[in-house]
């Protein structure tokens, strides 16, 4: 039976974990962070934005190098569950047409709706609604409702519309990759055994032998031989850790996508009373450049005890076409984004900006938003709109964040090219016994937040390794 080694224990390791030792095979699943301990249960009722305070679970080796920024961190989670231990839990697949495309122009044999969907539908990953809405998400919804968007649709292909999101989460708490997939598997005494976790243990690079893996290296300097190993560790790590492997197809590191988003800070008229989760709800549109591809996420403010007094509306494009990079400089990931690089992106987060300039209008009239700010220093929602275009633009290229749904740095395509690393079975090019199964292989990001269409990706890729090893 083969014995593979699965490198990141993020969304996408541990679904890959799951597949591979349910058929039998033996998993080796490295992470470089820390593993469950008893803070765990702590940790999973916490809000989004307190877990993003813990240093401990978070990834700071990589930074965005984006036109006039100082050098940003880029978020990403470390340790068992990967970015699914921090992350805001919000559930969506994308649409149809983006996974058609994977098909349809990129090649990518099998990756269309109707496969993707089952795949989909088959992960079981936990998911319910938040039970409260949160006071300032629901007012947006509303005032989305007032200007025409009907119900946003679950568990399905995207749509426009605005309401409540469907959560990892279960009865309230957070509901992370590993503990979904992984720790069943522990607690079963048949597969227990095929199974080892090891926390705390980077890996520097793949052992390659002429064109085939035979096993991985470690930070500490030892070397394990394997019969295969698939790349888990996100978007941003598992193109860096193939060049450092002597891999150099032209396409790793290359086509990174991300979100490009620009968060509203938005002052309540209140301060807050309640505890729900910050991510409840989200509305979809279209903008003249695309079907729903705009995204606007309320994040409400969570009550700390002394009570809050702003919440933050994120305008987002969901279908980009600018592509940045990620490269290696001392130990880090310098990442440029690129975002808004092409007409259509720029336009698009126009009409993002206008969309949500005119929800947080309506959302005054009832009087429980007083102000809505885009930057630290004062420049209010309202005056951004009311500058022309360009130089609307060259603000919003000072002030863009991202989603941090970094994708495409492995892509799947045909035949090897500046835009495809592996195939559409995962299997980087010209090797043997290698393969991508994370966020890296997207040839093209989903009109979705990643989570859901990373173990999607997983999921498949996994079973065709276990249908060639097991
Ligand atoms: C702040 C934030 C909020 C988000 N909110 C949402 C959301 O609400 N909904 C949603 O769908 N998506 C969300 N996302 C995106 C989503 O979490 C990611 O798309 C998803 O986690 C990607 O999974 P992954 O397994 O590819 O990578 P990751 O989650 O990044 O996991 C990679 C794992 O590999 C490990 N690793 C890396 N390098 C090494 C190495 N050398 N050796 C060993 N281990 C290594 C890392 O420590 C990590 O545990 C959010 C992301 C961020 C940053």
């Amino acid at each position: 039976m083969s014995r593979i080694a699965v490198v990141g224990a993020g969304p996408a390791g541990c679904v890959v974990t799951h597949r591979l030792v349910s058929a039998g095979c033996t998993v080796v699943l490295f992470e470089q962070g820390v593993g469950l301990e008893s803070a765990h249960s702590a940790r999973s009722s916490m809000h989004f934005s307190d877990a993003l305070k813990e240093n401990e679970l978070l990834d700071s080796s990589s930074y965005v190098v984006d036109a006039g920024a100082n050098a940003l961190p880029y978020l990403r989670g470390r340790g068992v569950g990967g970015t699914s231990a921090i992350n805001a839990m919000v559930q969506t697949w994308g649409c149809p047409d983006d996974y058609n495309q994977w098909e349809r122009i990129y090649g990518c044999t099998g990756w269309g709706w109707s496969a993707v969907r089952e795949e989909f539908q088959n992960l079981h990953m936990g998911s319910s609604r938040a039970l409260h809405f949160g006071g300032f998400s629901h007012d947006v919804v509303n005032a989305a409702q007032r200007m025409g968007a009907g119900e946003v649709q679950h568990g399905a292909a995207c749509a426009d519309g605005a309401g409540s999101v469907a959560l990892s989460q279960v009865d309230g708490k957070r509901l992370d990759a590993f503990s979904a997939f992984v720790l069943p598997l522990m607690r079963n005494a048949n597969t227990a055994e095929l199974l080892e976790v090891r926390t705390q243990s980077k890996v520097e690079a793949v052992l390659m032998e002429g064109a085939v893996a035979k096993g991985i290296s470690l930070a500490d300097g030892t070397e394990e031989h394997f019969d295969a190993v698939v790349m888990c560790a996100g978007a941003i790590w598992t193109p860096l850790l193939l060049l450092r492997s002597g891999l150099f197809g032209p396409a790793i590191g290359r086509n990174l996508q991300d979100h490009p988003s620009v968060s509203i800070i938005v002052q309540l008229a209140q301060n807050v009373e309640e505890i729900v989760p910050e991510v409840t709800s989200l509305v979809i549109a279209s903008s003249a450049m695309g079907e729903s591809n705009i995204h606007l996420l309320p994040v409400n403010a969570a009550s700390n005890g002394s009570g809050m007094q702003f919440a933050q509306l994120a305008a987002a494009v969901t279908k980009v076409s600018s592509r940045g990079l990620v490269k290696e400089v001392n130990q880090k990931a310098e990442i440029s984004l690129c975002s808004l690089s092409t007409n259509d992106d720029a336009e698009a987060m126009r009409a993002a900006l206008i969309l949500a300039s005119d929800v947080l209008a309506s959302v005054k009239e009832n009087g429980s938003v007083l102000e809505c700010y885009v930057d630290n220093e004062g420049t209010r929602l309202h005056e951004l709109i009311a500058h022309d275009e360009a130089s609307m633009m060259k603000f919003v290229q000072r002030q863009l964040g991202a989603y941090s749904h970094a994708s495409g740095t492995c892509a799947m395509g045909d035949t090897e090219s500046d835009r495809a690393a592996v195939n559409a079975a995962g299997a980087v090019f010209n090797t043997r016994q290698l393969w991508v199964a994370d966020a890296s292989v997207f040839p093209d990001i989903p009109r979705a937040a990643t989570q859901l269409p990373t173990m999607m990706v997983a999921s498949r890729i996994a079973r065709g390794i276990a249908q060639q090893l097991a």
